[in-house]
């Protein structure tokens, strides 16, 4: 028998999940650590706190493994992406905290930027917008605000990672300083084409060489523990968490596409062994890079879905649970004429709108709490949906089917709509633990456990939903989207 620990890292909680070589998963441990928001926009992590969270989750598996088992254990790092990290290679100690993907600190200067002419040369070789979402704007932060760090890291004294690099070093006690393709295209100072860090973008940024990690593929031998507590195990995969999700949905034939249904929502699309631009813009990335073959993807992420759930539970509190809005929202034939825009925090793609705002339109008498709910859940997948046309659009491929997963894929009545809405298959897989699953399986295609093709026969689906929906009430629901984000764009 041999086992697979799977590393988890989010933007919230830290996990370890234990599958055995059948994707069984045999057990699994999850720590939360502190959010720090020193001002408004700003959010940072502790990194020890991130490591310790992490420590402990995978200490709390090795427990319940027998001493005989272990030497028969790989391991697989997927990680919050962006987030970013600065230390001292002698002493491993962080100059600053982690400045998480979500922080805004670095607007204006992003802004300024993209003022003197310079996206199109960061999109050309990145295949992301310029924005404080990625990396590279933050590192140059730390560099240019925290004492002494820019002088430091000119001497070549200190290493920049992305939270897989981090954890990395502390398993291997600051002997390893390695990331992977998704995580680098992930920072802004990648070539997707070339694959190597560009000096140009390094000195846009204002970013010594000598900080980079070295990039490796997803899935290779990139280092045995020597850390005390754990030393011996082979680490062979690391992939940021959209990236490791896309592959354990087994999205692999170009095309093919994920959405996760959490807070918000991430759509990702496997383009194929050639980059797709947008024209709509979707940022293009690096699906993987496995065995020597490149994939590209193409991504949109939608800010407000399930947190809509929560603020009709919540901020209105017309539902007790976010379970309850399915049986609401099943009470009613159709939304009665209700059109949500879930523009709370403006909207990403393809919209990018960040002065929308949510509205609901077409209140009545005969409005009830039903009505809301339906069109809440709509609201959800006709922003999925116009992800998916942009995708469509972009890569001129036809996708007849969609395989989901995350915490609101539990209702079925949203999946449903999805189906009818999008007017293609969604397929919801038996183990939504698509991130985790898939960073175990590159994990164990690298060791030799298992091909690709052996794989296929591992991933089972739990339910299929086709479209019912007629072609009339299809063009209503989308009729009524279309003219209300007209009239919520542009608010503020
Ligand atoms: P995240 O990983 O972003 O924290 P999860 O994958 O755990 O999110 O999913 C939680 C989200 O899903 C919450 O925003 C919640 O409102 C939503 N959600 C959970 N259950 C349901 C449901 N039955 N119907 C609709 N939304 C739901």
């Amino acid at each position: 028998m041999t086992y697979i620990l799977a590393l988890d890292q989010g933007t919230t909680s830290s996990r370890c999940l234990l599958f055995d070589q059948d994707l069984q998963l045999i057990d699994v441990a999850q720590h939360t650590f502190e959010q720090h928001f020193p001002q408004p926009g700003w959010v940072e992590h502790d990194p020890d706190a991130l490591w310790q969270s992490q420590r402990q989750a995978l200490l709390n598996v090795i427990h319940n493994v027998p001493d005989a088992q272990r030497g028969t254990m790989i391991i697989g790092i997927t990680n919050q992406r962006e987030t970013t990290l600065i230390w001292d290679k002698h002493t491993g100690h962080p100059v600053y905290n982690a400045i998480v993907w979500q922080d805004r600190r670095t607007a204006r200067f992003c802004e300024q930027l993209r003022r003197s002419g310079n996206e199109s040369l960061v999109t050309e070789k990145t295949g992301l917008l310029l924005d404080p979402y990625f990396s590279a704007s933050k590192i140059r932060w730390i560099l240019d605000h925290v004492d002494g760090v820019r002088a430091r890291a000119e001497r070549g004294e200190l290493a920049f990672g992305t939270v897989d690099s981090w954890l990395l070093w502390q398993l291997t006690d600051g002997q390893v300083h390695l990331t992977d393709v998704t995580n680098a295209s992930r920072t802004s100072l990648f070539n997707i084409d070339t694959l190597q860090w560009d000096e140009q973008l390094l000195e846009l940024f204002g970013i010594p060489a000598s900080l980079m990690p070295e990039v490796r593929s997803n899935a290779e031998l990139f280092a045995h523990t020597t850390w005390d507590e754990l030393p011996g195990i082979d680490v062979y995969a690391m992939a940021g968490d959209q990236h490791a999700a896309l592959f354990g949905q087994q999205c692999w034939q170009p095309g093919s596409v994920k959405c996760t249904y959490g807070t918000g929502s991430f759509l990702m699309m496997n383009s194929g062994p050639q980059r797709v631009s947008s024209k709509h813009r979707l940022l293009s990335a690096l699906a993987w890079q496995i065995n020597g073959v490149t994939h590209y993807a193409l991504e949109g992420s939608i800010f407000t879905t399930g947190s809509l759930i929560q603020w009709l539970r919540d901020g209105l509190q017309l539902i007790d649970s976010a379970a309850q809005c399915e049986a609401l929202a099943g009470q009613v034939e159709d939304n009665g004429g209700v059109v949500i825009v879930p523009a709370l925090t403006g909207l990403g793609a393809p919209h990018w709108d960040a002065d929308a705002r949510g509205t609901v339109f077409g209140l009545t008498r005969g409005t009830n709490t039903s009505h809301i709910c339906r069109a809440a859940l709509e609201s959800i997948c006709l922003q999925v949906d116009d992800v998916l046309q942009a995708m469509r659009q972009d890569t001129g491929m036809k996708t007849n089917e969609m395989r989901i997963d995350g915490g609101a894929v539990a209702n079925n009545l949203l999946v449903q709509l999805q189906a009818d809405i999008a007017e293609m298959k969604i397929t919801r897989p038996q183990n939504l633990e698509s991130t985790a699953l898939g960073i175990a399986c590159m994990a164990g295609i690298a060791a030799g456990y298992w091909t690709q093709a052996e794989l296929a026969k591992k991933w089972k689906e739990d339910r299929v939903f086709s479209p019912v929906m007629s072609v009339s009430d299809i063009a209503k629901i989308k009729g009524g989207w279309q003219s209300a984000l007209d009239r919520s764009g542009s608010w503020l």
